[in-house]
């Protein structure tokens, strides 16, 4: 295989066109399989492939470390009120970059380099499954996730690609 085009915008809008005449139906908006994923953004988890979802199955959030923050609220909200999703996934995995960093240390990096501090927490942590007990916590406790009788939390093995359930 040839090395990947860098930036890859070009390459990838040709691969656009090939991918928009394979043939696949229209589909509706609405997952079909009424789930929402959260998940971290770390390119060693192939989401659909790792839980066997094909194309409009699931609503996919990811974000650095799949931490229910307040903006994967508003998804979920969205997602729940008006696209009929009412299960929820949430994975995190092991060796994942936010428990290589503290927020006190990232914090005064961004001080440091630029004078300024963000507004919004890193979201780090040691153990990936207490970010996921922490996450679900989130959930359970928003007043706008309303249907959280279905949320399971998960940890992903990068070596044997193997999903552990947090409890
Ligand atoms: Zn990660």
């Amino acid at each position: 295989m040839s090395e990947p085009s860098f930036p890859s915008a070009d390459e990838l809008l040709a691969n656009n066109v090939v991918a928009a005449s394979d043939g696949r139906p229209f589909l509706s908006g609405e997952p079909s399989r009424r789930l929402a994923v959260v998940s971290c953004m770390d390119c060693r988890i192939d989401i659909e492939t790792v839980l066997g979802l094909e194309h409009g199955q699931a609503h996919v959030l990811r974000n650095a470390g799949g931490v229910v923050t307040d903006d994967v609220i508003r998804s979920l909200t969205l997602s729940q009120r008006y696209l009929g999703t009412r299960e929820v996934l949430i994975i995190s995995h092991t060796d994942c970059g936010l428990s290589k960093v503290t927020e006190a240390a990232f914090r005064s990096e961004l001080y440091a380099e630029l004078g300024i501090a963000p507004q919004w927490a890193l979201e780090d942590f040691t153990d990936p499954a207490d970010a996921v007990r922490r996450s679900i916590a989130r959930l359970v406790d928003s007043p706008f996730v309303l249907h959280t009788e279905h949320v399971r939390g998960f940890v992903y093995d990068v070596e044997t690609r193997l999903l552990r359930e947090v409890s």
